[in-house]
């Protein structure tokens, strides 16, 4: 049910916020507080009701194909993280000297310049327009992309944007949009805003939903292509295969994640824009608030950062025999299966100081099936270890059309109180009826943390709620803590410590939450363990129901266009990778299945097959299989690297996993440092053996 716009074809669309929705919310915010909106049973008021604006009829149209469509194309200068210089670490602070490393392109952007290209080209008369946040080095980077499409380019560059986290940068952005589309589009609200999925950088994917959200606009996620024939339709990764997406109505943000044409730079181009083609505009010229902007606006700030081996040093056992291997990945699976993850560092106590936050700890409960997701689960144990030590309550959010038995199981996993949210809208994940919803009781109750699974729904969602909300969010974090904060005359007590890596895994940074009613996180399946279902636990139940109507829909799917395959790695027990040193899609199927099968029944466990995403793109197997940073990230007991090199944003992806194993034949790869167990050779012996072994131990 993640991340789906699909099944739902509703057709009906009201009522969208104006522009300014970013002030709007304040005003829902009130008046739910006025209407005491929550309670038992009581009514969730409706966003477009609560603003009561209507936009013309002709907004709500497709634009029909040959039909100007103007793009925006949002794009990052990042440091190149695949390149960094021995002397860019700082080994005794552990950090990076980020000044030391080159300036790029962020390397997703240029499958947003493709996205947009395949758009602009179809529909003659549209114009691109790239809009970029930065130092005044940033224009480097918009000369690159017009060097490359044409067009015209902004740079929003002002000291006032400096130390911006995602909410500051994304009010920032919209800001410039707003006054794109008065001056540039002249009023005209046929644009498309396109971006790539994350940056390199910060890695974090929240800025486009948060720009989203300020906008009062849809978000498509996971793009990874394009139609304009009868009118716009999205091809994006749905959680069942390749969806259509088609909005409604313009303008809507579209954030791609696998879309890429060669795109040549050309030097009359490059020319061009060296003369002149690259607008330089203030904080001030977009009529951005200064409160909301730079580190003013931020709602995080960084504590800690620090290296990664801090976190996880990993010293390899190199072993030589395929015997052998599977004997050391026995025993150490067994021993990290007896081994509780749930607590790690010391227990929080307040010892008679008074918390800066109050309030209960909620984990957002995201269905599966009939049942509820294993990463929520995870987060009630993580949630009640937390509030322990600061004796709150736990609390779980379940926003569904009908709660059934699920309350009584959010219970036995941890939960002091369920809030579940009935309405037949909330049914399958959208993203808009959902963040109403929660943001609305975020609002209303103030609980002091709100933990979401870093899935492609919490990814989404999160994002969208926080910013609704007015709280900090930290994404994908890997390590979660109570503590104290005190720095010149702030003085935090019993605080949200949240750790997330960086840079493409690079560094680690520790996150606390400022200025915000809610510390807000996402975090990764498989970080943290689930407590024992305890069925005789009690709890508190308490019924909502939302007041959402089909008008709160933005984008409907029009069909659903293959199901590729159904393959959930994320939460695989065992998950066997494959890279480019397997050469062939055939070698990748001959020799990947059987040894993932064979690992699965010596260890009673479910293997699944992932893949390095060179792997992907030579053929090997689809993307839902793709581990990293464009990938999937998935924390398996057990992960084997097979033919992978250990790239950084292949790490990114799969570094949590518990007994990483890595068969390479090149004995100075990069995958060994991040490996406890691994064995040098050639594939095309050692996985044969492998698999040989395997069949004899379960004869
Ligand atoms: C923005 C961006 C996002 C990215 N996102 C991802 C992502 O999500 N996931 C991802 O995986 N990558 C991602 N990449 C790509 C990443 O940088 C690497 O290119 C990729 O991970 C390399 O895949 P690989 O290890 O399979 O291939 P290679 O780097 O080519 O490594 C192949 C390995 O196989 C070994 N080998 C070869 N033959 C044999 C043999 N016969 N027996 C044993 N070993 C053998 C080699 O020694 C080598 O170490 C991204 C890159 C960018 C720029």
């Amino acid at each position: 049910m993640d991340g789906a716009y699909n099944r739902l074809t509703f057709g009906v669309l009201m009522s969208q916020p104006a522009p300014d929705e970013g002030s709007s919310l304040t005003e829902v915010g009130n008046a739910v507080s006025r209407n005491g909106a929550f309670g038992r049973a009581e009514d969730i008021p409706v966003m477009g009701t609560a603003q009561g604006r209507e936009r013309p009829a002709g907004d709500r149209q497709p634009v029909p194909a040959r039909r100007p469509l103007d793009c925006i194309v949002l794009v990052k200068q990042v440091p190149d993280v695949s390149n960094i210089p021995e002397d860019a670490w700082d080994r005794e602070k552990g950090t990076l000297r980020r000044a030391m490393l080159d300036s790029i392109l962020n390397p997703l952007d240029l499958q947003a310049l493709t996205f947009a290209r395949r758009i602009t080209e179809a529909t003659p008369g549209s114009r691109t327009i790239y809009l970029s946040m930065g130092p005044p080095q940033a224009r480097e980077t918009l000369i690159d992309c017009l060097s490359r499409v044409p067009g015209e380019a902004i740079l929003l560059t002002d000291r006032a944007f400096a130390g911006a986290d995602t909410v500051a940068t994304a009010y920032s952005l919209a800001c410039a949009i707003r006054r794109i589309e008065r001056e540039i589009l002249g009023g005209s609200r046929d644009y498309v805003i396109v971006t790539g999925m994350q940056s390199v950088d910060g890695d974090t994917a929240q800025v486009p939903p948060q720009i989203a959200e300020e906008l009062g606009i849809e978000h498509i996620a996971y793009a990874k292509g394009v139609d304009v024939e009868p009118d716009l339709a999205v091809r994006r990764i749905g959680p069942q295969g390749t969806e259509i997406v088609r909005p409604l109505r313009y303008p809507v943000l579209v954030t791609v994640t696998a879309c890429m044409d060669p795109l040549y730079r050309s030097f009359e181009l490059a020319r061009e824009a060296r003369s002149g083609s690259v607008h330089e505009w203030s904080a001030q010229s977009v009529g951005a608030d200064p409160h909301r902007t730079g580190l003013q606006g931020s709602r995080t700030q960084v504590y800690r950062i620090f290296s990664p081996s801090e976190e996880r040093a990993k010293a390899c056992e190199f072993v030589h025999e395929p015997a052998e291997l599977i004997e050391r990945i026995k025993t150490r699976y067994q021993a990290a299966g007896s081994r509780a993850r749930a607590v790690e560092g010391e227990a929080y106590s307040l010892g008679g100081k008074t918390p800066t936050y109050t309030g209960e700890f909620w984990v957002l409960a995201e269905r599966e099936g009939d049942g509820i997701r294993s990463v929520s689960l995870e987060l009630l144990g993580k949630a009640r270890e937390l509030a322990a030590g600061l004796g709150a309550l736990v609390g779980a959010v379940l926003p569904c059309d009908d709660a059934a038995d699920l309350p009584k199981e959010l219970i036995a996993f941890g939960a002091d109180k369920v809030y579940a949210i009935e309405h037949p809208l909330l049914g399958e994940f959208l993203p808009m009826p959902y963040k109403a919803a929660i943001s609305r009781l975020v609002r209303e109750r103030k609980p002091q943390v709100m933990l979401f699974g870093a899935t492609p729904l919490g990814r989404e969602l999160a994002p969208r709620v926080a910013y609704a909300s007015s709280s900090g969010l930290t994404a994908d974090c890997t390590k979660l803590e109570i503590g104290d904060y005190t720095k010149g005359s702030v003085s935090l007590v019993g605080v949200l410590k949240q750790t997330r890596p960086a840079l493409g895994g690079n560094i680690m940074a520790t996150i606390l939450t400022k200025d915000s009613p809610t510390q807000m996180a996402t975090v990764r399946p498989g970080v943290f363990r689930a407590l024992p279902r305890d069925l005789s636990r009690t709890g508190e139940v308490i019924r909502l129901t939302a007041d959402l109507t089909e008008e709160e829909l933005r984008v409907r799917s029009l069909a659903v266009e293959a199901v590729e395959s159904n393959v959930s790695i994320r939460d695989a027990d065992i998950v066997v990778a494959g890279g480019h040193g397997l050469r062939s899609k055939a070698d990748f199927e001959r020799y990947l299945k059987p040894l993932a099968d064979g690992l699965g029944r010596l260890l009673g466990a479910d293997a699944k097959v992932g893949a390095s995403r060179i792997a992907v793109e030579d053929g090997f197997t689809t993307h839902d299989r793709q581990v990293g940073q464009t990938g999937q990230t998935v924390q398996p007991r057990l992960y084997l690297a097979i033919g992978i090199s250990g790239a950084v944003q292949h790490i990114s992806g799969m570094q949590g996993s518990e007994i990483i194993v890595a068969i390479n034949k090149d004995p100075k790869a990069r995958i060994f440092n991040y490996a406890d167990l691994g064995m040098v050779g050639d594939i095309e012996t050692i996985l044969p053996g492998l698999t040989r072994v395997l069949d004899g131990a379960m004869a």
